[in-house]
């Protein structure tokens, strides 16, 4: 088990884990290949590690920030020179209104002589206002004025920005006109202050217009609250413009700075945080990968929800460990059991090897057994037969004793025979050896040879043979000689099983609908229980009929008939009642009729 805490642990597993990767792929287990990591790698948001993501987080944040607070800040610190300027520009203003005032004002006093008789001294106020503003603005960057429409003095022509103030005082009631504007060429604050019309203005601009005032100027005809004119100050504005952008860089400045010391705290706070613990987990999971089920990661100086995070991998790992452990017991069990299935298998495979060898030895005896009957028993059967029917028709016998004794060397040697004849063809159908020829058969023929054969035996049973087949019966395909032993067979049954004074019917015919051909053997003898009627076609079964039976028999008869008739493609079946006689069947189907 291993713990993970720091970069150490990155550097001790890193080696394992490239090993498990080859040995995954080795194994097919899709555990990626370098090309299929690499694509995974780069697609989408993966492409990007969470720190990179984090400082482009921050580094997008904090230019849309500061390009917001430049904006913000340049706007105000602006706002607040314009804001400096104007009451700046308006105390000139007041200043330049109260020298014209105190101008006024004194007017009587500095026209009289010393004996108090009036004398026009030429100190009016307009003059002494305009000389002042002169020689404040000759002394400072300041430019302070006078100013009208139709001006005395061609000095005191309005400019364009003093046009549209006065325009402005004229058509409205403002008294004020201000900004930034050009001045000589140069931006500057502008302040515009309007001087309206008083009553002692009257006595050199009121009316009648055009009489010449004490000055010896023309009188306007100017009445009180007009606007007789206005003061213009000029500020030049480059001081204050360095001074804002001063103050706004020493903010940027500032907000830089905090916002590097922002940054500087949250990614050491998610390195701690956030990074750590998921690079721990991620070496767990490596660790994981290489083989380590058990691995534990710590959840030391983590927050609460990366400390429930890391307990849930190590309660993951905690079961894996298990299930591993769990399943390896498994493997070592089922290993085992397979094992012993597998010995077991070996002495069965042996057991089944030793059988096979016996079952070919058997086969071998049982081939050697049935050649030896087929030659030793059936050669001296066939002479016996002959020599018995040999004697019974050239040399008369001598008694009847000796008449009846060929007779029944005859007979049994003729059953004999047929049995033999019975199992050599049973065992070739065994061995699949059984040679079926198909060629038309004439069913008439068949039943009539059978009848042919068979009336002897009819004959010693008190039995009536007879045959009765449709004209309508057509030829069919099939084996003759099958044909024939499956109808002798039935037949001989048939006659085997009738009590004396009974009779067996041979009958063909076309089933009407179907269109099978249709070959019987029906009985008026013993029956057959309905019990014992499917299983009389299997070998060397036979229904316990002792008391009735004429003649022994082998049990094989039926199961031949069967055997031919599978052969063939034919269908056997059998309707009986014990006590009433049985019907035996061949169907031939309608494919099988020769067009
Ligand atoms: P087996 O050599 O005994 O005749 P089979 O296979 O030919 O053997 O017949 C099986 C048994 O079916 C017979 O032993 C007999 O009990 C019954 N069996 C067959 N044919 C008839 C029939 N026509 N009437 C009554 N029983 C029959």
């Amino acid at each position: 088990m291993r713990r993970f805490e720091g970069a150490a642990c990155r550097a001790a597993t890193r080696q394992p884990i490239k090993a498990a990767g080859r040995e995954g792929e080795a194994r097919g287990i899709a555990i990626g290949t370098d090309e299929h990591t690499e694509q995974v790698k780069t697609k989408g948001l993966r492409a990007w590690s969470l720190r990179k993501l984090f400082v482009l987080l921050l580094v997008g944040l904090y230019a849309l920030s500061l390009a917001i607070f430049v904006v913000f800040d340049v706007q105000t610190q602006r706002e607040q020179t314009e804001g400096a300027l104007l009451e700046e520009a308006r105390v000139f203003s007041h200043e330049m209104d109260a020298v014209w005032q105190f101008m006024d004002n004194s007017q009587n006093i500095i026209n009289r002589d010393a004996e108090g008789n009036y004398e026009f001294k030429g100190l009016y106020c307009s003059l002494v206002g305009k000389s002042v503003g002169r020689l404040f603005s000759a002394q400072t960057d300041y430019t302070i004025r006078y100013t009208n429409f139709d001006p005395r003095n061609v000095r005191d022509t309005p400019d364009a920005f003093e046009e549209e103030a006065l325009t402005s005082f004229n058509d409205t009631p403002a008294r004020e006109y201000y900004g930034i504007a050009d001045f000589e060429g140069e931006e500057a604050y502008r302040y515009v202050g309007a001087l309206r019309v008083q009553e002692s203005c009257l006595e050199c601009h009121g009316e009648p217009v055009g009489e010449l005032d004490p000055t010896g100027h023309a009188k306007e005809g100017w009445t009180t609250d007009s606007v007789g004119g206005a003061v213009s100050v000029v500020i030049p504005v480059d001081r204050h413009m360095a001074d804002l952008q001063d103050n706004v860089l020493r903010d940027v400045a500032f907000f830089t700075l905090q916002a590097a010391l922002i940054a500087l705290v949250a990614g050491a706070a998610m390195q701690f945080l956030v990074f750590r613990p998921l690079d721990r987990m991620g070496q767990g999971f490596k660790a994981m990968r290489a083989g380590d089920p058990g691995v534990k990661v710590s959840d030391e100086g983590c927050a609460r929800e990366m400390a429930q995070h890391i307990d849930q991998f190590n309660a993951m790992a905690d079961e894996l460990q298990h299930s591993m452990t769990t399943l390896e017991d498994e493997v070592a069990r089922r290993t085992h059991e397979l094992t012993t299935a597998k010995r077991h298998l070996e002495l069965q495979r042996d057991m089944l090897e030793r059988t096979a060898r016996q079952l070919s030895q058997e086969v071998r005896y049982k081939s050697d057994l049935l050649s030896m009957v087929n030659h030793e028993l059936r050669t001296p059967l066939t002479s016996i037969i002959t020599m018995a029917q040999v004697s019974l028709d050239m040399h008369e016998p001598a008694t009847e004793r000796e008449r009846r004794a060929w007779e029944s060397v005859q007979k049994n040697g003729t059953v004999l025979l047929g049995i033999v004849n019975d199992m050599l063809d049973i065992a070739k159908q065994e061995a699949g050896a059984m040679v079926v020829q198909c060629e038309p058969v004439d069913i008439a023929e068949v039943l009539c040879s059978v009848r042919k054969r068979m009336q002897h035996l009819a004959a010693s049973c008190a039995v009536t043979l007879t045959v009765e087949v449709e004209p309508d019966v057509p030829l069919v395909e099939g084996d003759y000689e099958k044909l024939q032993r499956m109808a002798e067979n039935l037949a001989s049954n048939a006659v085997k099983f009738t009590p004396d004074g009974g009779s067996v019917r041979l009958e063909a015919r076309c089933e009407p609908g179907m269109g099978d051909v249709l070959v019987q053997v029906r009985d008026t003898g013993i029956g057959i229980a309905g019990e014992d009627q499917a299983r009389i076609f299997e070998r060397f079964v036979q229904v316990d009929g002792t008391s009735t039976r004429k003649f022994t028999g082998s049990g094989l008869g039926l199961a031949l008939v069967r055997g031919y008739a599978d052969a063939q493609g034919f269908e056997v079946g059998v309707e009986s009642e014990l006590g009433e006689g049985s019907v035996f069947t061949i169907r031939i189907p309608a494919d099988r009729i020769v067009r």
